[in-house]
């Protein structure tokens, strides 16, 4: 990781080793575009959002990033690099490198990329607020035909002499 002569696949500057939020990142100093391992994405993501999530809820808005389209090359490997929608959101294009599970992230791209992570989090709390809610009524309908079906025990048919 030390051996950085890996360039920015944008405009070929240096790319700085260092630590963003404790992540270990790739940083160019030139466009600000930062390469992260996939599997440090979240706590990186994490780290950056704590404060703003509690301001986010689950239709928060996210402001689509222009991704500028080519394929990149893989700073360290140089084969090409595939590009998705972050969480199957069009909002933001990722590059990521399949060999070396780089992630290259374009400037500005980080932001959006925490809202989006937020919001799915937020989404998710609702959904399970909400089956919760339910399984409390299910119990609550189920305690109600206990109640009912016991009181049934006690019914004595009046006998008509
Ligand atoms: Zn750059
Ligand atoms: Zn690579």
């Amino acid at each position: 990781m030390s051996d950085s002569n890996a360039v920015c696949p944008r405009d070929g500057g240096n790319l700085d080793d260092g630590h963003f939020h404790d992540t270990p990142v790739r940083h160019c100093k030139t466009c600000d575009g930062v390469l992260v391992k996939q599997n440090q994405l979240v706590a990186l993501l994490l780290a950056m959002s704590t404060d703003i999530a509690d301001h986010i809820d689950e239709d928060s808005e996210v402001t689509p990033m222009p991704d500028p389209g080519d394929r990149l090359d893989c700073p360290e490997c140089k084969t090409k690099m595939d590009s998705y929608g972050y969480m199957g959101s069009s909002a933001v294009t990722i590059d990521c490198c399949q060999q070396c599970l780089w992630l290259w992230i374009d400037p500005g791209e980080l932001g959006t990329m925490c809202v989006i992570y937020q919001r799915a989090n937020k989404r998710l709390a609702v959904k399970q607020t909400a089956a919760k809610q339910m399984t409390r009524n299910l119990e609550k309908l189920d305690l109600g035909m206990a109640v009912q079906n016991a009181l049934w025990t006690r019914f004595q048919l009046i006998d008509l002499l």
